[in-house]
Formats: structure tokens, C-alpha cells, sequence
């Protein structure tokens, strides 16, 4: 199979129209008729540009998207994908002033705009060729052959075609590259909807646990969740799933059916029996309406207190609706803004809020939206009470969906289930008092006293984001998928500065709510740190979309560097430089009391072969002086198999927590690439650590010193594991490493600490 180059790298991304101008009239093929590019619309999002030079002059032509795919330039002909409709144009004219010839080299157009294919991958899925999988999804362009967000003439991604059968094995590997969950086939369906509605329980705990797909994702054209699939069809294992990982029970449909409803109609007999009885033995709300209920109806009071006393983002309360008596209202604060939603109780019996589930109580509804954002703008985070009740820092903040699973699921099961599915601790495990978390969209402030439990995160005011214009950046071909858009090569010239490669992280349009903030909190945290065995931050750019400026580390991430076989297999003595500069890095991190929350050979990037580089700070998060650890109120994206068991449990990351992932990443870097754990889901994974013991195997050219201290940083006492200080000194002391010393001052400068 040939992975040679594709000609349609006539993408440019969000240029302006003048750098459009700019690049069809320099270079040596400058003012050549039909020479073009494409370009992402500034001003809609969603369509794009063609600029092409001819008969003397620089045209700019609006490309329309109509959705699903379709574009056409102006109101010309429609085409799938921008690819089809520049290869129209390349034949001929038809209404352009000259045909398309030549094109100024960029990248490929986004996966999103081109032509839906069936892919290389698409096809490994169906055939269930799980080491074809594995190869076409670590080579490093496989944007070129297609990506796990690939959409074919059906709009199923590779994601879909497994739901759909229920493979779970490739699921597996899938999720590994962090697909978007949330793309739709074109009947409306989402993967998760796909599994439920052909009753596959393993492929919907995996699509939850691993991907955090969201179980409340609606079909976009019939309005049903996974469990009105579930029910109607009456598949008991994923009805029975879906409640045990928190689905509520009563979504409704457009036509107002809850999944009881439907499998009564249906005649599923059995969902109808668990169904109803686990509405008898719902687990009562973790939240009391002390936390949250007031008496005082007044709207722009409410709002007040938010702002006075709430924490920002996801502070909320509940008082009574001035409008119409018996119902409630809820005010919600998100970017500074109130919003406030009608909490109907219908007859004292039921609570909702719109179109959402049906809930028993007002603490239900509140319990819900605490774990499912499901149509609010954010998450309900910080209760406020009413003036005069000071909420004890233990309030009863319940999990996110997927530490829910594990904290509650056993109070959920009906009793057919067995008694402890596997992964779920033990029911007599004590859940720890969840303290008030750690504000999320805080990184950059210092957060009051009462926030942060005794101690205070280090402080960031005294770095200055650097501010990138646009124009003086040069955007080239895509160097790998990030959870929120492409990372691409770059060209960087500071004003009257000289030029450099660069790593552009880029935002797509459909992630830029949320993605913006994400994106904001890894960019305030990267600029605080200085290590050269720490990816830098340059800047990020002004205006939206926000794209994140960064050091180019030119070979990639060194999971497919070990894995796909361009580069010569590295040495041991080479893995232990670079384990001793993973380690050296990671000790910086320390210091400056960040967690990482994500180590992992696909989030470390090689430089050269004595240089390695930790990046990825999406997940990473300032820890206070003195409790050690941040609390995490979201569960999210989380990579479970690098995780210790108590962040998986309880949600603590530590640096205890960082050293255990780091005993993960050492296992990926000495077994060359392998996934850990293979096909294991993470739910399997955890049982198997915590209740038999059981620890990754020595990799076969793994030396014994090394795989013992792979094993003590798997220590199930946190305080056990080796610290980064002493994993550095094993790594560069050890007289059989002597040939690290030879580089040490390398990655042993200090940084800017
Ligand atoms: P995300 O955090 O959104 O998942 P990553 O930071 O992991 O995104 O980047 C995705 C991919 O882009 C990486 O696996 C790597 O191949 C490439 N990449 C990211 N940053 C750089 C960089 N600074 N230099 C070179 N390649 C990079």
C-alpha cells in the first residue's frame, strides 16, 4: 500500500484575505493564471474562500458549506467536499476567470471539508484486522489515509462501523486516538446510539468510560438518547449498562415517551421490570436543597449573590419562579454571563428543566446537571447558599459521570445484575468527603482563601502571555490531530526578529465554545514553564480562533516514533537518556507544583535522539502548598490506563499519581510502542491492579533494574512509589548508564526556577 503524498495541499487555514493576496502574487509562481489556494472563512464560519490569480488580478470567491459536506462557490454547482469541487474547477472555468492550475502549497483541506470516503481504516474496523488498525492509525500522516474521524458515504466514522458491530477491541484502539464522540452518520446517530441500538452493553461501558461519550447525546433527527434505543429494542445488558453508569432514567423523546414508556408499547417486558425497578431504587441525590434553595424569588438579587459569592463558571441557585407559583428557577452563571431556566414540577410529581429528563425531587435535577452539562451551558459546579448558611467544605458535590460510575454503581444495579461488575470497587470502600475542587477557570488568579483547602497554587500573575500577530505567522502542512483541531507546521517571524519553525495548535470551528477555554488554561499554565525537557510555549495568536504558538519538536510523539518503524529502533542506553529527561522534566513540573495528569509516550515528543520533550498540558493542573494533590470535579476525556487507582477512584492526582503514569510511560517506551494492556478495557484494568494485583508485564528487552522501577512506581500506596528526584538519580547514577552524564547538562539546566 502506498502512503505517497496526496496533490491537494492547497489548504491555507485562516489566512487573511490580504496574506491570501500576498501568497497568489510572490514566489517564483506568483501572477500565474489559475494559481490558487483555499482558505477558511473568517467571517462565516463554516465556509471558505478561493482566492486565484487571473487575467492580472488577485479574485476572492466565497465558497458556501449547505451542510453535510455540500459546498458550492457562490451559487455554482453543488460538490461533496471542497476536494471534488476544486478538481471541478481544475477541468474547467465554469463561471471562474480561469480555470485552476497550480496552487500555493499548504496543508490538506480538513478531514471535516473533504470528500467522504470509505477509508483504509474504515475497512480495517469492518474486517476486524486489529494489527492493520494499529499500523494505519500510528503512522504519523495518517491524515492522508484517512483518521479515526473519518466520515464515509454514510457519515459513519471508523467509530460507528465498531459501535455498530460491537468490536469492542477495536473501540478500544480507537478511543486511543480521541475521536470526536459527538459526529453524527448521516441518520443522526452517534456511535454510543449505534451500540445501544444494536445491543452491544461492552461497546457502550467502553465508549462511556474510555471516550466520555456522553450518554444523554440526542439523534439528531429522532431526538432519542442511547436508552430510548436500548429500551424500544429491549436490550437488557444495555439498558442495564447505561443506568449503571448513570444514565438518568426518564429522557424523553420530541413525543415525550421515557424509555419505560416505550418498552411497555413495544412489549420488552423485561426493561420494563428493570426499569421500574430501579426508579424504586434510584440512589437518593447527593445534593441537599440547603446547598443551593432559596426563598427569595427576585432575579436580579440572584444574580447578585452569584457574582458576589459564587465562583465563577457553574455557580448556581435555585428560588422559587415569581411567574408562576410552585415552579422554580434556575440561575446558572457561565463567562460572566446569568442564566436563568424554568424548573417546571408538574403536580408535585415531576421536575424538569425544558426538554430534559424527568426527575422525582428538585435535589434530582440538580444531582443530574451536576454530572451532565445535557443542554446547559456548563456543569452545575458551585452551589450558593442562601445568605447566612456557610456550606462545609465537605458539601455533598457529587461526581462526574464517569467518577459516578465508580463511586455509585452499585447502588444502581437491579438485582439480576451480577453483584460487582468488574472495576467497580468494593461497596464498602469509604467514599472520601469530596472537598470543595480547586476552581477550574482559575489558573491564572490567586484563588481565596477557602478555595483551595489550607494551601495556595503558585502563583501565575507574573508571567505575560505573548501576543502573536497572525501576519507574522505562516501556516504548512498538518503534523498531528489534537482533541481540539490540527497541530500544524509553521513558519514564525517575531517583528524585526528572524524566522522560525514553529508548531501551530489550531482550534476547529465546532470546538471553539468550550475548546477556547480549554485551550486558554493549557497555554497559561505552558507559559509559566522553562525546562528544555519541556515543550515551550511562544505565544498564542490575537483575535479568534485562538491558535497556540509553540516550539517545533520536529519528530513527533514518541509513542509512533518507537512504534511505526521511520525511525531506527532506539537503543536502552538511549530509552534511559530519555527516561532520565522525562524524569528531569518532570521534577521541574514539581517544583513548580503543577500535575501533569496526562504522561504518556503520546504526549511526549522527540526532538532528536538525545532530546525528548513533555508537552500536552491540557489536563495539567496547580496543586496548593500544602494539601499536594488537585481534586478533580470533571471526569471527562481520561486516559484510565495511565492513571493510578486512587485518581481513577477517587479523582486525586498527585505528583504520587504523575509517577505512576510515568512507570506507564517507561513500560510504552521499553516495549517499543505497545498499547498497554492491550485490548483491556480501563474498567478491567483497574480490577485487575487493585483486587488481584496484577501489574504490566517485564517487556521481553526490558532490563530487570528498570522493570523494578517500573513496579514501584505501581505501588498501590501512593507514598511507596519512587519519587521523580529518585527515578532522575537511577536513571543518570547507575554506572551502566554512563553514557547519559555526557549529556547531562542538557536537560539538567534548572529552568527558571
Ligand atoms: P492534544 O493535546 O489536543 O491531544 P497534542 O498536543 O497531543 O494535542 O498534539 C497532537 C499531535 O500533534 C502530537 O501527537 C504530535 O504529533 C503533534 N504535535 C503537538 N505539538 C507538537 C510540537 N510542539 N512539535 C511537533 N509536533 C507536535
Amino acid at each position: 500500500m502506498s502512503f505517497a503524498t496526496e496533490p491537494d495541499r492547497w489548504f491555507h487555514g485562516k489566512i487573511t484575505r490580504e496574506n491570501a493576496a500576498h501568497l497568489v502574487t510572490t514566489g517564483p509562481d506568483g501572477r500565474r493564471e489559475g494559481l490558487f489556494l483555499v482558505r477558511e472563512s473568517l467571517r462565516m464560519p463554516g465556509s471558505f474562500v478561493l482566492t486565484m490569480w487571473a487575467r492580472n488580478q488577485v479574485h476572492h470567491f466565497q465558497v458556501v458549506g449547505h451542510g453535510d459536506g455540500w459546498y458550492s462557490v457562490d451559487n455554482g454547482p453543488l460538490f461533496q467536499g471542497l476536494d471534488e469541487l476544486v478538481n471541478h474547477y481544475k477541468c474547467r472555468p465554469d463561471g471562474l476567470p480561469s480555470q485552476l492550475h497550480d496552487f500555493v502549497v499548504g496543508s490538506h483541506p480538513p478531514l471535516s471539508a473533504r470528500k467522504r470516503l470509505e477509508t483504509e481504516i474504515h475497512r480495517a474496523v469492518t474486517n476486524r484486522d486489529i494489527g492493520l488498525l494499529q499500523r494505519l492509525l500510528s503512522q504519523p500522516s495518517s491524515n492522508q489515509i484517512g483518521s479515526v474521524n473519518s466520515q464515509n458515504a454514510e457519515g459513519s466514522t471508523p467509530v460507528h462501523e465498531a459501535a455498530k458491530k460491537g468490536f469492542v477491541d477495536t473501540l478500544d484502539i480507537l478511543l486511543h486516538y480521541k475521536p470526536d464522540l459527538n459526529i453524527r452518520d448521516s441518520k443522526g446517530s452517534t456511535a454510543l446510539q449505534l451500540a445501544a441500538r444494536n445491543g452491544h452493553a461492552d461497546s457502550i461501558r467502553v465508549l462511556v468510560e474510555k471516550g466520555g461519550a456522553d450518554v444523554q447525546e440526542r439523534n439528531a433527527t429522532t431526538g432519542w438518547v442511547a436508552l430510548h434505543e436500548a429500551a424500544f429494542r429491549g436490550h437488557l445488558n444495555c439498558v442495564k449498562t447505561l443506568l449503571q453508569i448513570n444514565a438518568p432514567l426518564r429522557p424523553r423523546t420530541p413525543d415525550e415517551d421515557t424509555p419505560r414508556e416505550l418498552a411497555a408499547r413495544y412489549k420488552q417486558r423485561e426493561v420494563v421490570e428493570v426499569l421500574e425497578w430501579a426508579s424504586q431504587n434510584y440512589p437518593k441525590p447527593r445534593t441537599k436543597t440547603t446547598e443551593w434553595l432559596h426563598k427569595e424569588p427576585d432575579r436580579a438579587r440572584a444574580v447578585q449573590l452569584l457574582q458576589k459569592k459564587g465562583k465563577g463558571d457553574g455557580s448556581f441557585l435555585i428560588r422559587p419562579n415569581s411567574r408562576r407559583p410552585g415552579y422554580y428557577a434556575l440561575t446558572l452563571m457561565y463567562n460572566s454571563q446569568p442564566y436563568h431556566y424554568e424548573v417546571v414540577c408538574e403536580g408535585d410529581l415531576w421536575y424538569f428543566i425544558d426538554d430534559g429528563p424527568l426527575f422525582d425531587s428538585l435535589p434530582a435535577v440538580v444531582d443530574h446537571y451536576m454530572m451532565f452539562v445535557d443542554g446547559l451551558p456548563t456543569l452545575l459546579k458551585y452551589p450558593v447558599p442562601p445568605p447566612g448558611i456557610r456550606l462545609s467544605s465537605g458539601h455533598s458535590k457529587p461526581p462526574s459521570q464517569s467518577q459516578g460510575q465508580i463511586l455509585f454503581a452499585n447502588t444502581r444495579l437491579p438485582p439480576s445484575l451480577p453483584p460487582k461488575p468488574i472495576g467497580m470497587p468494593p461497596s464498602h470502600r469509604p467514599i472520601p468527603p469530596i472537598p470543595i475542587p480547586m476552581e477550574p477557570g482559575a489558573v491564572p488568579m490567586l484563588p481565596a482563601p477557602d478555595e483551595v483547602g489550607p494551601g495556595k497554587p503558585p502563583n501565575m500573575r507574573n508571567y505575560e502571555m505573548v501576543a502573536i500577530k497572525k501576519e507574522c505567522l505562516t501556516l504548512g502542512a498538518e503534523l498531528g490531530q489534537g482533541e481540539f483541531g490540527s497541530v500544524l507546521r509553521g513558519k514564525y517571524r517575531p517583528a524585526g526578529g528572524k524566522m522560525i519553525d514553529v508548531a501551530v495548535k489550531t482550534l476547529r470551528v465546532d470546538a471553539m465554545g468550550t475548546g477556547e477555554q480549554e485551550f486558554m488554561r493549557e497555554a497559561k499554565i505552558m507559559i509559566t514553564l522553562n525546562h528544555p525537557c519541556i515543550v515551550k510555549l511562544i505565544g498564542v495568536t490575537m483575535g479568534k480562533p485562538m491558535m497556540m504558538v509553540q516550539e517545533l519538536v520536529s519528530h513527533g510523539a514518541l509513542v509512533d516514533y518507537l512504534y511505526d518503524g521511520k525511525y531506527p529502533k532506539p537503543n536502552i542506553i538511549t530509552l534511559k537518556l530519555w527516561a532520565a529527561e522525562i524524569a528531569s522534566g518532570m521534577m521541574y513540573l514539581e517544583k513548580k507544583r503543577f500535575v501533569h495528569r496526562d504522561l504518556a509516550a503520546r504526549n511526549i515528543l522527540v526532538s532528536s535522539d538525545t532530546v525528548v520533550k513533555i508537552s500536552d498540558f491540557g489536563l495539567s493542573r496547580a496543586v496548593g502548598a500544602n494539601s499536594n494533590y488537585y481534586k478533580a470535579s470533571q471526569g471527562g476525556r481520561w486516559p484510565v490506563k495511565w492513571y493510578a487507582p486512587e485518581s481513577i477512584n477517587y479523582g486525586t492526582f498527585s505528583h504520587a499519581s504523575d509517577i505512576w503514569s510515568y512507570g506507564v510511560t517507561l513500560w510504552e517506551m521499553f516495549s517499543y510502542g505497545e498499547p498497554p494492556y492491550g485490548e483491556m478495557t480501563g474498567a478491567e484494568v483497574l480490577d485487575m491492579i487493585e483486587n488481584q494485583g496484577f501489574r504490566l508485564e517485564k517487556p521481553p528487552s526490558c532490563p530487570n533494574s528498570i522493570y523494578k522501577l517500573m513496579l514501584s512506581c505501581w505501588s498501590l500506596e501512593p507514598t511507596q512509589r519512587l519519587s521523580f528526584v529518585e527515578l532522575h538519580q537511577a536513571f543518570q547514577d547507575n554506572p551502566e548508564h554512563r553514557d547519559i552524564s555526557s549529556h547531562r547538562d542538557l536537560y539538567q539546566n534548572p529552568g527558571d526556577l
